[in-house]
């Protein structure tokens, strides 16, 4: 998914501290508790206990916030001449015109919300808005069952729509905002149910933005272990297709990424291609201890066969070669949203060129998605 890459476009407002390479879960967890020191109401309570991704979680508390980039903040700091909004023209794309008042967005609430509360719902000051929406699900939803997952659902495919239209437009597709945020509700919805973590209205949590209650997020690999993380990306129209991934240890810093175009193949074929390149690079560190962690269930299944006789893919093979090798290999399954730092490695390099990029640190594109992770992992 491409949809996290813009997510903070100033890096500094979540501060990284990624001096000489040290990018610790400790550097994370105290700049977030300073931030956290001067909020302390209702409002940021609820945003605290939202119950879905932790990376909307975040992306809640930057709109609660006012520090989204949008294109008016980007006028203000001299960073844009025009605030035009690029999905309709409109003169200013503020936070309130990207949610609430942009013609695509209007279509989508209209069928949600009350139409007795339809005013209200325009016109509360964002914090109010968010807290309402989030706490109070029968207030303005027509259907009120896990609203609060739907409206953020609602709230970061809007986001991630809007900066893909900015930033990325090839990685438009045709799916509706509608269509994206029902899937992701849905998808929240199911792992709530799965871990019998059912609403609460009345968030107990202290602070801001604790560790998110869902596992769809990354973790880091026990002691003596580093996690590598791989994707694939393909394009579905040339069939031309890259992979990547990195390498983290237990405090979740920096070891190694990567990034390659492999030419064309079919999907399950890049997600290979990025393990094996992963073990590789793992193997050429010297690493004795290494977690897999992959998000394609079929790759999975296609590895845990004790041999590679019955796959015809040579890829398969060489990645059996590698696993017979002296060393300790555990593959788990990642949730997609705990991936997204690989999947951005594997978009980076040209699809169709003979890329083939060796991160020793960590490119600035996924600060800040290192970022969500590390705040997942603390
Ligand atoms: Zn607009």
């Amino acid at each position: 998914m491409k949809i996290a890459f813009n997510l903070i476009r100033n890096v500094d407002h979540l501060w990284v501290r990624v001096h000489d390479r040290t990018f610790s879960v400790r550097s994370a967890y105290e700049a977030l508790r300073d931030s956290s020191l001067s909020v302390s109401n209702a409002a940021w309570k609820v945003i605290a206990g939202f119950r879905g991704l932790q990376r909307i979680k975040t992306f809640l508390w930057l709109l609660a916030k006012d520090r989204l980039l949008t294109n008016a903040e980007r006028v203000r700091r001299h960073l844009l001449s025009s605030a035009r909004c690029e999905a309709c023209g409109a003169a200013v794309e503020s936070a309130q015109h990207i949610f609430r008042e942009c013609p695509i967005v209007v279509a989508v609430w209209k069928g949600l919300i009350k139409h007795d509360k339809w005013v209200e719902f325009m016109s509360l000051g964002s914090l109010e808005w968010i807290r309402r929406n989030l706490s109070s699900p029968t207030h303005f939803a027509i259907t009120p069952a896990d609203w609060d997952l739907h409206f953020g659902a609602i709230l970061w495919s809007l986001w991630t729509r809007r900066n893909a239209i900015i930033f990325d437009p090839d990685s438009i597709d045709m799916l509706s905002v509608s269509d994206r945020s029902r899937w992701l509700w849905e998808d929240m919805r199911a792992t709530c149910a799965l871990e019998g973590n059912p609403r609460s209205d009345h968030a107990s949590i202290d602070g801001v933005l604790p560790s998110s209650r869902t596992n769809a997020r990354w973790v880091s690999p026990p002691m003596d272990w580093v996690k590598l993380n791989v994707d694939g990306a393909r394009d579905h129209g040339t069939g031309f297709a890259a992979c990547g991934g990195l390498i983290r240890d237990p405090d979740g810093r920096w070891v190694r990424g990567f990034a390659r175009s492999v030419g064309i193949c079919s999907p399950i074929e890049s997600e290979l291609w990025a393990v094996h390149e992963g073990l590789v690079q793992a193997w050429v560190l010297g690493l004795k201890r290494v977690v897999v962690e992959v998000d394609s269930a079929s790759v999975l299944r296609l590895l845990s066969q004790h041999s590679c006789r019955e796959s015809s893919m040579t890829i398969v093979q060489h990645i059996f070669s590698l696993l017979s090798r002296d060393w300790s290999i555990k593959f788990v399954h990642a949730y997609r949203e705990s991936n997204a730092v690989a999947d951005s490695l594997a978009k980076s390099v040209a699809l169709g060129s003979l890329e083939f990029r060796i991160f020793v640190d960590p490119p600035h594109f996924i600060f800040a998605l290192l970022q969500v992770d590390c705040m997942a992992s603390g």
